[in-house]
């Protein structure tokens, strides 16, 4: 089967071409490997990155057990000097936060290793982060993300995540919320809202559901077990959540990464948490959302060329899989 599909959300067009293998074992060539390595995560070794900016504790424990730290290597930097005027190219200096979320004092790799109550804990250091960075007033934009594995672009495996903060909004996603904005004012619903009423409509793609959360392999899924989690009513702000709604995310989260592991034990994968821009404008189109994107496929010169991913498993396929994990 190959089918043209489009993405309400991210606007793009995948080609779901389950012809070229239902069989994702086939395009295991990046899951990681465990390398005992010289950890600056690790408890004990607090000395060796810059000072935190936040921690939090477990009850009834003494130690953190998350902690917040500057990027030791940042992409962006609130002292970025402006760049030379000697280009007529567009440019613009660095100025942003790069931050780490360190998930546990301890070496393990995955956040499914963690008890629930430290995984709702590493959830509210992402909205407490986020909330601060808005604050601020100096940045346009902030994102969460969980790099795991080599291939999925990290570089140390003890459980971690980035958030970083930008002058600018990013212009794909400025291109995002446009089309988002016109199809709220031309629908008074945002297309998030949408596209899990959509999904829950015909729950093949379904993974997993609770009182507020949906969690779905989506329609125009870009690789073999991308997974969105969304949120069943309007929410505009991640940062917002409360605590009851971190704690039952948290555990979602968790779930769904441990069908995940379950399947391909190990698989490199993107976590990336999407919240409203930081300006004051009104967002009610906005509508937060969680994107999982497993690196079992290479991107390659289709995909680099024309922005168009070919997806070889089906999402109803691995919406089944994945439930049946
Ligand atoms: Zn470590």
């Amino acid at each position: 089967m190959s089918e043209y599909r489009h993405d309400l959300v991210t606007g793009q067009w995948v080609i779901v071409a389950s012809n070229r293998g239902e069989r994702p074992d086939e395009f295991v060539e990046t899951v990681f490997e465990r390398i005992n390595q010289d950890c600056p995560f690790c408890s004990g070794r607090e000395d060796d990155t810059p000072p935190e900016v936040a921690r939090y504790q477990l009850r009834r424990t003494k130690g953190w057990q998350v902690r917040v730290v500057p990027n030791k290597y940042p992409a962006v930097t609130t002292s970025a000097p402006p760049p030379p005027p000697t280009l007529s190219l567009p440019a613009q200096s660095g100025f942003g936060v790069h931050e780490v979320v360190i998930e546990s004092p301890e070496h393990v790799t995955s956040l499914t290793e963690l008890s629930a109550e430290a995984t709702t804990l590493v959830f509210r250091a992402y909205a407490d982060r986020l909330a601060a960075l808005r604050k601020r007033g100096d940045l346009a934009y902030g994102v969460v993300f969980k790099n795991v594995g080599a291939s999925a672009g990290a570089s140390l495996e003890h459980v971690h995540s980035q958030v970083l903060a930008t002058a600018l909004v990013p212009p794909p996603i400025e291109q995002r919320l446009a089309r988002w904005q016109q199809e709220f004012q031309r629908t008074d619903s945002s297309v998030l809202l949408r596209f899990i009423q959509e999904e829950l409509a015909q729950p093949q793609r379904v993974i997993q559901q609770t009182d507020n959360f949906a969690a779905v392999c989506p329609f125009a899924s870009r690789v073999p077990y991308e997974m969105r989690i969304v949120p069943l009513a309007p929410r505009v702000y991640f940062e917002q959540s409360t605590a009851a709604e971190l704690d039952e995310l948290a555990k979602l989260v968790r779930d769904v990464l441990t069908r995940l592991e379950q399947i391909t034990n190990r698989m490199a994968y993107n976590l990336i948490i999407h919240t409203a821009p930081f300006d004051s404008a009104p967002h009610d189109y906005y509508h937060w959302h969680i994107e999982i994107l497993p690196r079992l496929t290479r991107a390659a010169g289709f995909e680099w060329g024309t922005g168009c991913f070919i997806n070889p498993l089906t999402p109803e396929n691995a919406a089944q899989r994945l439930r049946d994990a």
